[in-house]
């Protein structure tokens, strides 16, 4: 579901361009539910009437609206099902937007130390994390937090997730080993401002892209490569927003172009890919994760009327069925396969924490697996 480009393809702030498309959408809608029927959150009984009308700005929002709307992961699942081609998942963005002073504390948590030119307590809170996580990951202290200046072919934007350390040791030794001369650019200081735009925070939304437009300018790079999907599409919108010629992939995209470079040898039996809400399969960088996956292992084919695979992440817990439906998509994949190979660190990140006896890895892992299996063949 590609909601960011489509909401942020345009000069104007997003708060006025999805004040728009809210009237426009509403005008449209046919009442039909279908959206609903197709939306996995919890919700008590509400109807689409009331829904569209606690989004439009000036309505008041009825309880078990509110609720909803702090349920809704923004998966998308509703727009696809619609016969209007209305965007659900944008009205419930606006409706986050007029909530966003009563958003519960596990929202407010999560963008405490998210995004550039903090202040007060949240500046003091966002220093000391970087300093212990500089302190405790030397050998990645010098990608943290830095704002490249010269000029570079392939810059590698892990944003936030630089501190998901595990994985940028497995990207960068990727790279190295391809040949990739590239540079990165990490931190909390330099958010996309996907999480903030996710909660309807646009106005922060939009101050992150500009600064981080910035710093991209600042390297002119001709390829972006980023493993996670909320930060590919940010910055795919900050492409068309301003108009840069830059390609943007995924790493497993990219680590693709140089397959000759990897043993040839399956390493692996049988796995299933775990699509996220923005990378589905039929995008290229789902096709590139199935690839990946067919390249070094068995890939099995998602089960037929699979339940919701979305990983929650998007509702930071706030709905408590969160664990139940994952819960039930991680039986549906344990009937198909015993690894589900995540294409995005946020669904990685998030479904390791399920209890499951599902082996959950990162698509990645699968090339870091196959450089090891020569080592390992080396010593026998
Ligand atoms: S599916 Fe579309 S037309 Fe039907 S209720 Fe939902 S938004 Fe309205
Ligand atoms: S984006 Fe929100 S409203 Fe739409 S299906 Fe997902 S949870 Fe439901």
């Amino acid at each position: 579901m590609n909601g960011q480009t489509e909401a942020r393809e345009r000069s104007v702030p997003t708060k006025v361009f999805l004040q728009g498309k809210v009237s426009e959408y509403i005008s449209r809608c046919i009442e039909c539910n279908k959206c609903m029927d197709a939306c996995p959150a919890t919700k008590e009984a509400f109807s689409i009437h009331d829904l569209n009308e606690a989004s439009i700005g000036g309505y008041s929002v009825p309880l078990e609206i509110k609720e909803f709307a702090f349920h809704c992961m923004q998966c998308g699942h509703c727009a696809p099902v619609c016969p209007k081609d209305i965007r659900r998942d944008h009205l419930m963005l606006y409706l986050k937007y007029k909530l966003k002073e009563e958003k519960p504390w596990a929202y407010r948590r999560y963008l405490f130390i998210k995004g550039p030119k903090k202040t007060g307590i949240n500046r003091i809170i966002q220093r000391l994390f970087i300093g212990i996580k500089k302190l405790t990951n030397r050998d990645l202290a010098g990608s943290m937090e830095t704002t490249p200046e010269k000029k570079t072919k392939v810059l590698f934007y892990p944003g936030c997730y630089i501190y998901s350390t595990k994985t940028i040791r497995l990207t960068r030794r990727l790279l190295d080993h391809v040949g990739c001369s590239y540079t990165v650019l990490g931190g909390v200081t330099a958010c996309c401002g996907a999480p903030h735009l996710l909660q309807g925070e646009f106005d922060q939304a939009d101050r992150c892209q500009q600064l981080l437009y910035q710093k991209i300018k600042a390297c002119d790079p001709t390829i972006i490569l980023t493993a996670c999907a909320e930060c590919f599409e940010a910055i795919e919108s900050i492409k068309k927003t301003y108009k840069m010629d830059v390609e943007v992939l995924s790493v497993a995209q990219y680590l693709l172009r140089y397959q000759k470079m990897f043993p040839a040898e399956k390493i692996r039996g049988k796995i299933l890919v775990h699509d996220p809400c923005r990378f589905q399969a039929q995008s290229p960088q789902g096709v590139a994760a199935h690839e990946a996956v067919l390249r070094f292992a068995e890939l099995v084919e998602p089960p037929r009327n699979q339940p919701s695979s979305c990983c929650s992440q998007w509702n930071y817990g706030n709905d408590q069925r969160n664990v139940l439906r994952q819960t039930t998509y991680l039986a549906a994949v344990k009937d198909a396969a015993p690894t589900l190979a995540c294409n995005c660190l946020t669904c990685y990140e998030e479904l390791i924490k399920t209890y499951t006896d599902v082996e959950i890895i990162d698509v990645l892992q699968l090339f870091e697996e196959s450089l090891d299996s020569i080592k390992t063949g080396e010593k026998k």
